[in-house]
């Protein structure tokens, strides 16, 4: 473990961790199963080339990204993985191809404007992966658009069917149970329809995210797509004590002042101060991906081990939080999130989730790798 002083914040990555909950998944989904990782957004905030490196060493299937830009920047970093696009823009295949990308077909528009641009290539063929909707209504081909699919497939030779796949709802809600089973079976239903009228290809099939992984384990088709779960974040309730966290970030205590009170903190005077207070300022602000939201009182950080409240209007490079409480001084470091202060309590306290705590952590923000 690198036991570097802080200097100021940044977001560290446990490898060890990570290797961990990817073999957690496995066990779980067994050796005839095969893994897509989802490493889009910076691979959760986790940093994509270190962490998809990683994930090539240990022998992962395929990588999934949102942008191609994304999949660029891991075949610049030597990533040799196939790497699936869920969200190709047609201003981007020429990128595509030019570093062996495969894009998700989603609609008749985007496979027409994809079959015109292969059109030049003579000999290629070009691996696409298939998108169908099944109660998302995000991206996909509907069940009434499968006749005409087919037929478009049947016509042009020249594009291979990696996969077949879909996404679920709401499989980390228990609530959703039914549902998930319903878009299970459409998904059975029409990726049979589709593989059924194309003699000869065996297209993978997917569907399930990390809560899938856990809460249908029947549904497993020929492959996952793990995200979250693999930076340690536990979706469904259950699986909390073989997931061990990935990502901390922390800061340090820039300075401490002793207030009376009466006396306000920061901006817009927002942090009235209602007895004698140590306040302490660290270096991390909204602009480090620390919410605005966690201003006055919402927000706690852990400072030697005590929670400490943040004090009026977060900043955008600082914040100022409450430590009369925790016995510190100036150089201090700060835990934001982390194995002691769990990611999903601090996203719950402004309504929002892991995902977007984790996936907000600015590009300033130094990624340390241990
Ligand atoms: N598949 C698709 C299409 C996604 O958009 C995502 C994440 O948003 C995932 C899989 C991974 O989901 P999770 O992070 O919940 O495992």
């Amino acid at each position: 473990r690198l036991t570097l002083k802080v200097h100021g914040t940044v977001f560290e990555v446990n490898l060890d961790a990570l290797t961990n909950n990817l073999n957690f998944y496995r066990n779980k989904i067994g050796s005839d199963t095969k893994i897509m990782v989802m490493v889009k957004a910076f691979a959760y905030g986790s940093g994509s080339a270190e962490v998809a490196s990683l994930l090539e060493y240990h022998r992962v299937d395929y990588l999934g990204v949102a942008y191609t830009d994304e999949g660029v920047v891991l075949r610049q970093n030597g990533i040799k993985l196939p790497i699936m696009v869920l969200n190709p823009q047609p201003e981007s295949f020429a990128k595509l191809i030019e570093y062996n990308l495969e894009p998700e077909i989603y609609s008749f528009k985007v496979f027409e404007q994809f079959l015109t641009f292969i059109e030049s290539f003579e000999h290629h063929t070009f691996k696409i992966h298939l998108k169908l909707d099944t109660g998302m209504h995000r991206l996909g081909f509907e069940a009434q658009d499968i006749e005409q699919l087919v037929a478009l497939l049947k016509q042009n030779p020249k594009i291979k069917i990696a996969s077949i796949f879909s996404h679920l709802v709401g499989a980390d809600e228990s609530e959703h149970n039914a549902f998930s089973k319903t878009q299970i079976e459409r998904f059975e239903q029409m990726s049979k329809q589709i593989i059924d009228a194309l003699d000869g290809q065996k297209p993978l099939r997917h569907i399930c995210n990390s809560a899938g992984i856990i809460r249908f384990p029947e549904a497993k088709f020929d492959m996952v797509r793990l995200g979250i779960g693999l930076y340690g974040v536990e979706v469904t309730g259950t699986e909390q004590k073989e997931l061990q966290t990935v990502g901390t970030l922390k800061t340090v205590i820039s300075q401490i002042k002793y207030l009376k009170a009466g006396e306000t903190v920061g901006y817009s005077r927002k942090g009235v101060l209602e007895k004698d207070s140590k306040i302490a300022t660290i270096a991390i602000g909204y602009a480090d991906g620390f919410d605005r939201g966690f201003s006055k009182g919402v927000g706690k950080v852990l400072v030697n081990g005590v929670a400490c409240p943040v004090v009026g209007n977060v900043c955008m490079d600082m914040t100022m939080v409450d430590v009369s409480e925790a016995d510190c001084q100036e150089g201090d470091e700060v835990i934001i999130f982390g194995k002691d202060l769990s990611i999903k309590d601090l996203a719950a306290s402004i309504g929002t989730i892991s995902y977007e705590i984790l996936t907000g952590v600015s590009e300033r923000v130094k990624r340390v790798f241990y």
